[in-house]
């Protein structure tokens, strides 16, 4: 039977992309060589890194203002290599809390400077973005989750602020176009929206380092990253390579304006659903704080949790279970998803 990927990351990738991605394991680039045995400096791979920096660069609009990095370590670590790499001990950055994720920047933010929560939902378990908060003057970033991939919020308009952004992406990168010039830093983790698991991408204004005073190690400091073109160690070259054969993906089928227009589709599918059926109750009510990447909704009755996860099973659609902090459901339609395999789900609900 078909089965239909919800999961939420690592998360579903485009079949073409699997199935390129699973012949470079034997022969790469018409090498006679799997791409896991060769060396990262090998022209072939190279060819790899710079298409895919190529392809951030033209998918998102970005200008030779920023560097484009691919490092390992995962979206995690830049919690702590944002604020390492521009914030100095005696300087104050701003960080909206939209979710658990956000509560992670905030904890390893503050090991480097001050800390100014400008707004947070967590009273009410992280169910909307905050609006109508004041930002201060003098803030050296602020930081902002765009998409909450544990409680189904997304950002979809960013906040009006003199101090450069700071985003992780990492649940709704490449989903639709971006005022980039807005961003200081953008990170994202691979396996959401973006390739497999293993490596972060980030897009960093390169004016913003160099400023603090503290010493990095070489693998912290984001500019011998700019400088090494994300080769100064050896990279997760396989993660990388899945990655650009995505972004490949993307640009084929329209770029990331294309990708917006479909996910606003599926995502409106599933929503009214949600909405229409008395079984089912979304767990976010403010329609200007939903996700299109991340559909959380709950069973009216608590006693069909069990019941809804098998007959959605039945069907082929797996890893709609909740996160343990919200429960219910969530369906993850990330831009590989098809709508196909949202109608199916609906139509579950549906029958149910
Ligand atoms: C998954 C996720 C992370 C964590 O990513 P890792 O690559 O596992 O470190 C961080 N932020 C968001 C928004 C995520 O969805």
């Amino acid at each position: 039977m078909k089965k239909h990927n919800f999961f939420a990351g690592p998360a579903i990738l485009p079949a073409s992309v699997l199935k390129e991605a699973a012949a470079a394991v034997t022969d790469f680039a018409g090498m006679g060589l799997s791409i896991l045995e060769i060396s990262h400096r090998s022209p072939e791979f190279v060819a790899v890194l710079d298409e895919a920096e190529a392809l951030v660069r033209e998918l998102l609009e970005v200008s030779d203002d920023y560097g484009v990095l691919f490092l390992p370590g995962g979206a995690s670590s830049e919690f702590y290599l944002t604020a390492m790499n521009l914030l100095n001990e005696d300087e104050t950055a701003g960080y909206i809390d939209t979710g658990a994720w956000s509560a992670k920047a905030i904890k390893e933010a503050k090991n480097f400077g001050h800390v100014n929560v400008l707004a947070s939902s967590k009273e009410a378990n992280y169910n909307y973005i905050p609006s109508g908060y004041d930002i201060p003057a003098g803030l050296r970033y602020v930081h902002l989750t765009s998409n909450n991939t544990i409680f189904g919020t997304q950002f979809q308009e960013f906040p009006e602020t003199d101090a450069p952004l700071v985003a992780d992406m990492s649940s709704d990168i490449f989903s639709r176009p971006l005022p980039l010039e807005r961003f200081g830093v953008i990170y994202a983790g691979a396996q959401k929206n973006m390739g497999p698991a293993g490596v972060a991408l980030v897009i960093v204004r390169k004016d913003l380092l160099g400023h603090v005073k503290r010493a990095l190690p070489s693998m912290l400091d984001y500019r011998v990253h700019i400088k090494g073109q994300s080769s100064f160690n050896t990279p997760p070259v396989y993660p990388i390579y899945v990655s650009m054969l995505t972004l490949r993906w993307v640009k084929e089928h329209g770029g990331v304006a294309a990708m917006q227009k479909k996910n606003e589709d599926k995502a409106k599918l599933l929503y009214d659903e949600i909405d229409r059926n008395p079984k089912f109750r979304t767990t976010v009510e403010d329609p200007a704080s939903r996700s299109l990447m991340n559909v959380c909704f709950v069973p009216t009755d608590e006693a069909d949790t069990k019941p809804f996860l098998e007959a959605a099973e039945a069907a082929g659609c797996v890893g709609i279970k909740g996160h343990r902090s919200v429960g219910g459901f969530r369906a993850s339609i990330y831009n590989s998803m098809p709508k196909e395999s949202v109608q199916v789900l609906v139509d579950v609900m549906k029958a149910f």
